[in-house]
């Protein structure tokens, strides 16, 4: 006779364990009991020790599927009471290490009992199992139990009621299980005709197919939808949110679908279809046959299947309506906001864009946005991480006590909480230039702490005094810590490796607040998790026109010349088609007399400029434009040669000397296109051999920033570097642009921590 108890930690609550482990100890013919505990399943297991084992080996190697299993304790004991049976006992509660299940993509069961007419959930646009279903977003706090969800508002009906109970169901202790009887119900929001349940479907699904546009309430969130084959509807919508050209995502019937309009590998078919369906960007098919205006000019397409029971119903349904395989799926929200959330939000801010609003009576608890993620040498490589992927924890191998809140950045903001050697980065916030941005984002760092049980003892945030995330930090009355914000891109890419020495971070991004007070972005910095220092950086260059610099590159540009070109600085941007409004001459007054001037090492500002220099793209409707342009140039050029007879390091990253090189070029009449690639290999080039020569011993590096979203700067910078004898870290699941942030602001906040407790 032996007993056992184990701690199973990891993803283990919401995804059926308890049931899975009742039914592997009938299996094995042991007895003993299982809880929930909230960070972690408790088991006692009893028996012949033949039998114990097994079903030890049972649990490790046959859990429940959407379990994560971090880690198990299994501890013998000696003196433990005799268990006649095997029970599954009601949910306790204790505190540690805790972990919240992301929301789960409806499951291919589900799909199949929701379009079979025989099944009494046939149709039912909320069905769900243990398998799948809302999860982070309508929690309200742990363990997770059905009252403590926002399913608490819907009792069960017998018949789901009996499935939630008997271990032998799909549905066995599913929290958020329900029918067409018990359920949550769609309806049209403020319909004078007061269409519900199946008349609202069947209304949305015409005035989609009629060119219409509307919004839906998803999972952790609005979108706005309209039909991504017809040309009047995306313009429409496109005029409507004043978004002339940023893509636009969709959502596609299914897999044959995406692979219709686009180029696939197997893993990004396998990720599309998964568990978690972020959108990932594909490359088109040449011949796509989706309206134009979708993505203008971008080569790739941001694509996801149905992840929630509704969305399918859009596509398939029994009302004899025909619909297209693809919708335009884009955020409910006005530019750059917080995505909506409820009734109140959508009819203040988006209602204007609809023809009608088709949501629910299910509360969402927690915003979560889709999850985008683009691919780099056939890897993921995340451009924002929220839906299915929030709030999953890192966990480091060194040895973090404490707790600490990290506030993130002002742009696409996400923050992020460190307990002890976990980190938590919280799902997509937003843009927080405007105060219903920071609203946001105080009441999802609340509502966070409550889940996760933990009352931070420092607050982290960005080094800038008058980000909104700053001032959520300052509001939150802990002491608080500030980190440039560079530093920090570097933190994320060594939290996110798990990497705890001395690197050489190249930081190229848009800008941050640098510890001069000038702009920086184009960072070469010696790092450790608890400090840093700036070995250099791209030339500096004057950024003349405040904030409006940053949206026209071809600013910048005029600047540059300026400086390098002197008095053949006017007769090159003329030639060049640089000034797009007012004179040469009130610029170059503007530049002399330093007004409205920051000086600045941007990267993300010179890829502006060098995108206007080679008539690419002048300036940016959205961020990013200029430069993403650039890099898609850059990609279709074929003739890779880069012969450069100049250095290109010096105190500086010589980044004014390719500038004037690339001018010189164009002007003597070279193909734009190579002059793209040729600017991105010396960049990349160069940016590794300043750091070679700068590095000291050091020889690991970390890439990080906006810019490294660009693929092929990545691609050139981490192939120079190892050639140079580094061993260079990326991304792959934090995004390496400001969403990415927050977890190096907790980093460093923790290691802080670690050293004050010395
Ligand atoms: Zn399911
Ligand atoms: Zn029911
Ligand atoms: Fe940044």
């Amino acid at each position: 006779m032996k007993t056992v108890r184990l701690k199973v930690y990891g993803i283990v609550q919401g995804v059926g364990m308890r049931p899975v482990v009742a039914r592997h100890a009938t299996a094995c013919g042991v007895t003993g009991t299982v809880a929930n505990l909230g960070p972690y399943v408790e088991i006692f297991a009893q028996g012949d020790e033949k039998k114990v084992d097994e079903f030890v080996r049972l649990i490790e190697e046959e859990p429940p599927k959407r379990a994560a299993i971090l880690k198990i304790d299994n501890r013998t004991l000696d003196d433990a009471p005799i268990y006649g049976s095997f029970e599954i006992i009601e949910s306790g509660k204790t505190s540690g290490e805790i972990f919240i299940s992301p929301d789960i993509a409806v499951c291919d069961e589900c799909l199949e009992e929701l379009y079979d007419k025989k099944n009494r959930r046939y149709l039912h646009p909320f069905i769900n199992c243990t398998c799948c279903g809302p999860r982070l977003t309508i929690l309200d706090s742990l363990p997770y139990d059905r009252e403590r969800t926002s399913m608490k508002e819907f009792p069960m009906c017998e018949k789901c009621a009996a499935e939630y109970e008997d271990p032998a169901t799909r549905r066995y202790d599913a929290q958020p299980v329900c029918c067409n009887d018990c359920g949550p119900e769609v309806f049209i929001l403020n319909d004078p005709e007061n269409r519900r349940g199946r008349d609202a479907i069947v209304h949305t699904r015409k005035l989609l197919s009629e060119g219409g546009i509307v919004a839906i309430k998803g999972i952790g969130g609005f979108h706005i939808a309209c039909n991504a084959y017809d040309e009047d509807a995306v313009r429409r919508l496109r005029e409507l949110k004043h978004r002339p050209a940023k893509p636009f995502a969709v959502m596609m019937r299914n897999i044959e679908s995406v692979k219709a309009q686009c180029e696939t590998i197997p893993l990004q078919e396998e990720i599309l279809k998964g568990h978690q369906k972020p959108i990932i960007l594909l490359p088109r098919k040449d011949g796509s046959t989706l309206a134009r205006s979708v993505a203008p000019g971008n080569p790739k397409l941001g694509v996801m299947l149905p992840y929630a029971p509704l969305q399918s119903l859009l596509f398939d349904y029994d009302d004899g309506i025909e619909m297209p395989d693809t919708l335009v799926m884009t955020s409910g929200n006005i530019s750059g906001l917080p995505i909506c959330r409820d009734d109140e939000d959508a009819l203040r801010e988006i209602a204007g864009f609809c023809d009608c609003i088709l949501t629910h009576n299910r509360k969402i608890r927690i915003r979560a946005d889709d999850s985008v993620m683009d691919f780099y040498n056939g890897k993921p490589y995340m451009v924002r991480r929220s839906r299915g992927y929030a709030p999953l924890p890192y966990m480091m191998s060194e040895d973090l006590k404490g707790s600490v809140i990290a506030y993130g950045g002002e742009l696409k903001n996400t923050f992020c909480i460190g307990v002890n050697n976990l980190f938590y980065p919280s799902s997509y916030i937003g843009d927080l230039t405007d105060l219903r941005g920071k609203d946001v984002l105080t009441e999802s760092v609340d509502r966070m702490e409550t889940l996760l049980e933990t009352k931070p003892e420092l607050a982290v945030c960005d080094l800038h005094p008058s980000y909104n995330s700053s001032l959520a930090a300052e509001e939150s009355g802990l002491p608080l810590e500030r980190v440039q914000h560079h530093y920090a891109h570097i933190l994320s890419c060594m939290a996110e490796n798990d990497y705890h020495g001395e690197c050489i971070g190249i930081s190229f991004d848009g800008t941050g607040y640098g510890t001069d007070g000038t702009i920086w972005g184009g960072e070469v910095l010696k790092c450790s998790p608890s400090w840093f220092t700036r070995l250099g950086s791209i030339r500096p260059f004057l950024q003349t026109g405040g904030d409006i610099a940053s949206k026209e590159g071809w600013r910048i540009a005029v600047s540059m010349l300026i400086d390098i070109f002197g008095s053949r600085a006017e007769e090159a941007a003329d030639r060049l088609g640089l000034i797009r409004n007012g004179t040469f001459k009130t610029y170059k007054a503007m530049h002399d007399g330093k007004l409205n001037s920051v000086v600045s090492t941007s990267a993300g500002r010179l890829f502006d400029a060098v995108s206007a220099i080679l008539g690419i793209k002048y300036e940016n409707t959205f961020e990013g434009e200029a430069s993403t342009a650039l890099m898609f140039e850059a990609m279709r050029c074929d003739n890779h040669v880069c012969a450069c007879d100049y250095e290109l390091t010096g105190e500086y990253i010589e980044t004014g000397k390719i500038v004037r090189d690339l001018v010189i070029r164009r002007l003597a009449g070279e193909d734009p296109r190579e002059l793209a690639y040729r600017f991105h290999r010396l960049l990349g080039e160069a940016a590794a051999e300043f750091a070679s020569a700068n590095a000291g011993t050091v020889r690991t590096a970390c890439l990080s920033g906006g810019c490294y979203q660009n693929t092929l700067l990545l691609d050139i910078t981490k192939k120079a570097l190892e050639n140079r004898g580094f061993k260079v870290l990326i991304h792959s699941l934090i995004p390496p642009n400001d969403g990415g942030i927050s977890i190096g602001q907790a980093f460093y906040g923790m290691n802080k921590l670690k050293d004050g407790g010395k």
